[in-house]
């Protein structure tokens, strides 16, 4: 079917015909002096790549996609292509279709609105490639067998000035940091709010210039990703405005905590089993024990850039050890019982993850691997409590990108759930930039990575 979508594979095929609602919301558009859409997905370096199109373009772009090449899926966080069995070189084409129901004008950015993209080939078929549709998939899978899941991304980043320099100089987590720049925070819990965005906390980090925004769990993986994607761009906007400059990367500077971006989830109505071990449903911690067991491989995707290995270090909050705690902020997977009156409280949360990750990635692959957990029917270990750190016994996570890389080579897990195109070319990504790392200072990779996320 050339020229539209064709086939029935996840929620944008379910969607009535786009030209109708994409007429309206254009129209509705134009009235709120919206000028500009930017259509968005995030590639396999982590990068947020965008196309935009004029309003009057939208109902177009709705019914026949906009152009874009495939070769992004195998571009590195440093702009420099390289090529995987399936991808990569000058030729061919894919089409861009906005996700209508996220579209939002963007508060911190007038005149323009912003718009989530699945990705297609010419002929309408999905590009297997996408990793927006690969989320979506195991979202589905997992609610096939009744598993509903609610997801959430936290956000770490460091304000500074073009020098460096942060901008508030105030204690970790002190009121100093949100007298100095209270402006610049209430401006950005007012463009989320805007976007509808529900904000549960923002607060200053530990880092200087170090902040951090949590907010409300989304129904599904594939909204939490795009929620997290509208709230970096929204920092990054509000920021911008302020004269200062957004970075998520890994890590900012040397010798200081990093950026972390942390997976908050839950299993629907299975954190409170009064029956189960840790108050878990059987399933719930089956689903835990597959994610605690599967980490290794996971690193590549939750940690995929070189400087994700310079945040992700004992002792730093960043749960660089392969274990799991009931409120542990050292372990790589964290149990948060919640509020006992609370019947939604408790979830987990998957620690050791960083802003260079592809969140629908990271998002698909963490189901995957739980759905693998439960049809083992795993079991959790002991919990660990305290700093794993210099423990006998104690597991780090991969503490490298090459030997991520390895274990997520391996994984048939992975390369079952992503299919044979996405999964190669994630990891030809992983080698071209550990490639392009060989050699560099921990201080170079810093430097070379501060303003790519
Ligand atoms: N900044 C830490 C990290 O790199 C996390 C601190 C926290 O627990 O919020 O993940
Ligand atoms: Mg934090």
């Amino acid at each position: 079917m050339a020229g539209g979508r064709a086939g029935a594979s996840g929620a944008g095929e379910t969607q009535p015909p786009p030209d109708e609602p994409a007429r309206a919301l254009a129209a509705g558009l134009e009235a709120a002096r919206v000028r500009v859409v930017a259509l968005t997905w995030t590639d396999n370096a982590g990068i947020v790549r965008a196309k935009a199109v004029p309003v009057a373009r939208l109902e177009a772009a709705a019914r026949f996609g906009v152009g874009m090449s495939p070769c992004f899926d195998v571009y590195t966080s440093a702009d420099l292509m390289t090529a995987s069995e399936h991808l990569g070189g000058p030729d061919g084409d894919l089409r861009l279709f906005p996700d209508l129901g996220r579209l939002v004008p963007l508060a911190a950015q007038p005149g323009w609105a912003w718009a989530p993209v699945d990705r297609y080939d010419q002929t309408g078929r999905p590009h297997p490639g996408c990793q927006r549709r690969f989320a979506r998939t195991m979202q589905e899978r997992a609610a096939a067998q009744g598993i509903g899941l609610r997801m959430g991304f936290e956000t770490e980043w460091v304000v500074a000035t073009p020098g460096l320099e942060p901008p508030s100089t105030g204690p970790a987590y002190g009121m100093t940091r949100i007298v100095e720049l209270s402006d610049y925070l209430r401006d950005i819990a007012a463009a989320l709010a805007a976007q509808h965005i529900e904000v549960l906390q923002i607060h200053p980090e530990y880092t200087a210039g170090q902040f951090e925004v949590s907010t409300a769990p989304a129904a599904g993986p594939v909204g939490a990703a795009d929620d997290v994607v509208l709230v970096r761009e929204t920092v990054r906007a509000v920021t911008a405005r302020h004269g200062w400059r957004a970075s998520f990367a890994p890590r900012f500077t040397a010798g200081t905590v990093g950026n972390g971006s942390h997976l908050h989830f839950s299993l629907d109505g299975m954190h409170r089993d009064p029956r189960g071990r840790y108050g878990l449903a059987p399933e719930a911690e089956s689903f835990l024990a597959g994610v605690l067991d599967r980490l290794p491989a996971l690193t590549a995707v939750a940690n995929p850039s070189p400087a994700s290995a310079l945040r992700l270090v004992p002792s730093h909050w960043a749960g660089a050890y392969r274990c799991w705690g009931v409120e542990n902020r050292e372990a790589a997977l964290r149990l948060v019982p919640g509020d006992p009156a609370d019947p939604d409280g408790g979830h987990a949360e998957y620690k050791c993850a960083d802003a260079a990750a592809n969140p629908y990635l990271l998002a698909g692959s963490v189901i995957a691997a739980g759905l693998a957990g439960v049809a083992e029917g795993a079991r959790l270990p002991e919990p660990v409590a305290g700093d794993p750190a210099g423990r006998p016994g104690a597991e780090r996570l991969p503490s490298g990108l090459g030997e991520a890389a390895d274990h997520f080579a391996g994984a048939e897990f992975l390369k079952e759930a992503m299919g044979e195109v996405l999964h190669g070319a994630f990891l030809a990504v992983r080698r071209a930039e550990d490639a392009a790392a060989e050699g560099r200072t921990a201080e170079e990779i810093t430097d070379d990575t501060r303003w790519r996320y």
